[in-house]
């Protein structure tokens, strides 16, 4: 059974696209299938690895290393699969297929066109998890209309009409905005966003429209009449408290059972409930815990997607709420800041902005027993704090933001670099490490061995190990015998720190350890 989910947006961007098709894809594995969600970015860009976060959110890291974009994460948080590089695409890297083809000579002396040569290519990718999945959920990027989305709806035309009608299904997701001043919702700039879709030759089997207000019969109608779509098939997605509870109000509108009705399938098993049961207790809490996140990118919650969610999902487990306030490490106010909350951590980051400032953080987590997570970069500057503070490695540093310092505490290994990193200047993707007993990390785990995904450049240098050790700070766990991958305090009631992203491996269903110990030990602090 190979059955294709086409998700397409309209009228602006970002309104959910990823979180509908999670939410279906949720709704689909509920009833037993196996369910595969593929993202078409119609940027040129060849990867997002090399973007701004305030230009695109966070990089999500697939564990075989793509670098992609975060909607890669909700779809791992929501159907518990693991996501790999053929579940992430975008224009640059489809172009650069077809013109590396061109240079070797394979179209034979071919003029190579968008139509049919890059259209070839997407199609080769909308199946590339066919026979890995019974639903292959596929979405486009960007919104219709726009012009570099053009050959992917192109191509997603091409696709229906070479395959059959009954294993493709298109949902459309748009906007009906509320005009204040006539008190009205508007169905016309869907009107136009579905015609625009239908002049390509794609007519949509459903509209799911977003809308701050609830979409009442005779709009449906309407809607329904414009855009040739069966009224029951327009769908109502309202702003919810959590997007976990978006699977639940697909699934009170029928949208599973149109789907599966229309691709004629029939469900797996009787729809399991417990996602249901488990979204309710996100809302049962007894107690409040004030995260502070002190980062790059205060002022933009997306660019740190995957430890917001792991941070909700760890503290509902533990019957608490999670308050995640992001702090601009270059705020002069941090440390008096800091002052209102349980715990601090530090995300992962690039290059020297706000470095002394989460140095700063560090010491004061350290110093007045505040629980710490450190995150990649979060971890490199915990080093280089207790270098510098405990060790007396006067001006210790990364040479990430010194190249000449003294004390390199972290620096790129060369040496080992050939050994243990996969052609890439990046140590990307997953990676096993093994941990030391009678350690917190090993209280966190409950093992010795573990694989998580890595994001950097830089590392511990080994050379400094001894002397860092001396004075408290003890490395947990090595990848290979040779990297530093955990850190830790011991005299301290939660100060850790990794070189990799247990943010990316965080699941609704099932938490993260680090995250959960971390939430822990700031609920007893
Ligand atoms: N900039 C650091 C490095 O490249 C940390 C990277 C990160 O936090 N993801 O090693």
């Amino acid at each position: 059974m190979s059955k294709y989910i086409f998700i397409t947006g309209g009228v602006v961007s970002s309104l959910g696209k990823g979180i509908s098709g999670s939410s279906i894809g949720k709704l689909l594995q509920l009833h037993g299938f196996n369910v595969n969600m593929i993202k078409f970015d119609p940027y040129i860009n060849v990867d997002p690895g090399t973007m701004n976060p305030y230009q695109h959110g966070e990089i999500f890291v697939t564990i075989d290393g793509a670098e992609s974009d975060l909607d890669l994460g909700t779809y791992e948080r929501f159907l518990d699969v693991y996501t790999s590089k053929a579940n992430t695409n975008t224009a640059g890297d489809i172009y650069r297929t077809v013109i590396n083809k061109e240079r070797k000579g394979d179209y034979n002396g071919a003029t190579v066109q968008v139509i049919p040569h890059i259209t070839d290519e997407i199609k080769k990718r909308f199946a590339a998890l066919k026979d890995k999945c019974d639903i292959s959920i596929i979405e486009i990027g960007g919104t219709v209309g726009d012009i570099e989305g053009l050959p992917f709806i192109e191509a997603a035309r091409q696709f229906q009409l070479e395959n059959n009608k009954e294993d493709i299904f298109s949902i459309h997701v748009t906007l009906v905005p509320y005009i204040a001043g006539a008190h009205e919702l508007k169905t016309k700039p869907t009107q136009h966003s579905v015609n625009k879709l239908r002049e390509i030759g794609i007519s949509p089997d459903m509209i799911i429209c977003r809308t701050e207000y609830h979409l009442d019969d005779s709009l449906k109608k309407k809607i329904s009449l414009f855009c040739n779509v069966k009224k029951e098939n327009v769908i109502e997605a309202l702003d919810v408290p959590s997007i976990y509870y978006i699977p639940k109000t697909l699934y009170n509108q029928k949208v599973d059972s149109l789907i599966i009705k229309k691709l004629n399938i029939k469900p797996k098993k009787k729809f399991d409930k417990t996602w249901f049961i488990k979204v309710e207790s996100l809302n049962t809490f007894n107690r409040i815990v004030k995260i502070a996140v002190v980062g790059k990118y205060a002022d933009l919650k997306d660019a740190y997607k995957s430890i917001d969610e792991s941070l909700i999902i760890a503290a509902s487990e533990l019957k608490a709420k999670a308050q995640v306030r992001y702090l601009g490490a270059e705020d002069k106010e941090l440390i008096k800041k800091l002052k209102n909350y349980d715990a601090i951590l530090i995300p992962g980051g690039f290059g020297n902005r706000g470095i002394e400032g989460k140095i700063k953080a560090i010491t004061y987590a350290r110093e007045n027993n505040i629980p710490f997570l450190g995150i990649c970069l979060g971890m490199q500057c915990s080093v280089i704090e207790v270098a510098r503070n405990l060790a007396n490695l006067k001006n210790a540093n990364s040479t990430e933001f010194d190249k000449t310092t003294k004390y390199p505490v972290i620096r790129i290994l060369d040496a080992q670099k050939d050994v243990v990193y996969i052609g890439a200047t990046m140590r990307l993707g997953n990676y096993k490490s093994e941990i030391k007993k009678n350690t917190l990390a090993y209280n966190l785990y409950k093992n010795t061995e573990i694989e998580e995904r890595h994001r950097h450049r830089y590392e511990m240098n080994p050379e400094f190990i001894n002397v860092l050790e001396k004075v408290g700070l003890k490395v947990s766990s090595y990848h290979k015998g040779i990297l530093p991958e955990i850190v830790e305090i011991k005299s301290h009631p939660f100060f850790i720190g990794v070189q990799f992203h247990p943010e990316f491996a965080s699941r609704l269903m099932k938490s993260h350890p680090l995250f959960k110990g971390f939430i822990k030990a700031a609920l007893t602090k």
